[in-house]
């Protein structure tokens, strides 16, 4: 393709086509941050090339990464005594860094607890079991919500918590569950949170945490960025082991550039970072989160033919998992949804049935839309 014909192919007036969005990740992202991103992706503010193209180290690209740091830091009001790291390899690659960071080093053989209450808890402390089972550091699973089907949280007297643990782990959103622990757990340890699913859906005291892990593709951005909010005092006790790119350390010295970082993951997070704060930051989405999760959950309630099995003081204001009365309807449920133009709203194949992820960028109307189907399903189906 020749250049002007690339620059009418983009000069378009096609309206845009957006439905409905529901999965579970990667998610929507808001259809402003697209725009932008559209917009400045063939020519960078004028240097003639992508934000794709462009050294990490370069002034410019530095400036993008520290604008998304600062506008992260003023959104979620994070004290200076924490470093913002981001880092690739997902949520998952950190439930290895932790344990090499946190849990063992040549001079402590550490302790850390861990609670469960869905599937990602539970990779959590699967993962960080490998090192204890090897004899690097002792990992105690506090309580577990299994036998409930992970539809609840342990009640805190039950949980056996060890003394002079290193960390006490939990996922404060189980995305495929549903389950969502709102207040952080008071414990001695240190706590580190999990919150890929639910970071940035309202504001939180990030003074309580010694560290909050997130990746991006739920409610920060593409997929390929996971970002820690460590607390500085938990840096620099990684073990010899650790591999140098998952040391804290190595990456607060180098501002995350210790190898070539997700330039354009770590561009449109920033971008959404400005979005947020232009719609008034976390205290003004949360407002709308609230609406949306009371619309959904009152849409389920109030009719016989849907239902969510987790206990009221857990349910996630960000992923909403329900049943139909019949579960033989669900392909057809799913498939007239599809046609509706709501999408992606299958249930994780753990659980069964349907799950609406309602995300940062999955507006109220999309919300709406969403419960109006359900309702005209649900009475031609009664
Ligand atoms: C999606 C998710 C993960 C896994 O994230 P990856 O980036 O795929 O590694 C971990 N924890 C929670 C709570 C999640 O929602």
């Amino acid at each position: 393709m020749n250049q002007e014909t690339a620059a009418a192919n983009l000069k378009t007036d096609a309206p845009l086509h957006r439905l409905h969005n529901f999965c579970a990740g990667p998610a929507s992202l808001p259809t402003e941050v697209l725009l932008k991103a559209q917009a400045e992706m063939l020519d960078w503010q004028g240097r003639g090339v992508s934000i794709m193209e462009m050294s990490h180290r370069s002034s410019d690209y530095i400036k993008v990464a520290e604008a998304a740091e600062s506008s992260l830091r003023r959104l979620m009001q994070i004290p200076d005594n924490y470093k913002v790291l981001f880092l690739q390899g997902g949520a998952t690659l950190q439930f290895s860094a932790i344990p090499l960071n946190l849990l063992a080093n040549e001079t402590n053989n550490g302790k850390a607890d861990y609670l469960t209450t869905g599937a990602w808890s539970g990779k959590a402390v699967k993962e960080a079991k490998r090192y204890a089972d090897l004899g690097l550091g002792q990992v105690n699973e506090v309580a577990t919500s299994k036998a409930s089907g992970f539809t609840t949280v342990p009640e805190q007297s039950e949980w056996q918590l060890t003394e002079g643990a290193e960390y006490f782990h939990y996922c404060a959103n189980e995305t495929i569950h549903g389950v969502q622990i709102f207040q952080p757990p008071e414990v001695d340890a240190p706590l580190i949170a999990d919150m890929s699913s639910c970071i940035l859906s309202e504001p939180i005291d990030v003074s309580k945490f010694g560290m909050i892990y997130a990746g991006a593709q739920k409610n920060i951005g593409p997929a390929g960025l996971v970002i820690v909010i460590i607390r500085e005092d938990l840096i620099g006790k990684a073990s010899a082991w650790c591999p140098a790119l998952l040391d804290y350390a190595n990456q607060a010295a180098k501002e995350s550039m210790l190898n070539t970082p997700a330039t354009y993951s770590w561009y449109l997070a920033g971008l959404v970072f400005e979005w947020l704060e232009q719609r008034g930051g976390l205290e003004v989405i949360a407002k709308t989160n609230r609406q949306k999760a009371e619309l959904l959950y009152k849409t389920i309630d109030e009719s016989d033919f849907y239902s969510n099995k987790v206990d009221v003081n857990y349910r996630s204001i960000m992923n909403v998992p329900f049943t139909l009365k019949d579960s033989s309807l669900d392909g057809q449920f799913l498939a007239e949804a599809e046609q509706a133009g709501l999408l992606n709203l299958k249930g994780h194949r753990d659980v069964g049935g349907m799950r609406a992820s309602i995300y940062n960028a999955v507006s109220l109307e999309s919300v709406q839309a969403l419960c109006d189907f359900m309702n005209e399903f649900a009475s031609k189906h009664a």
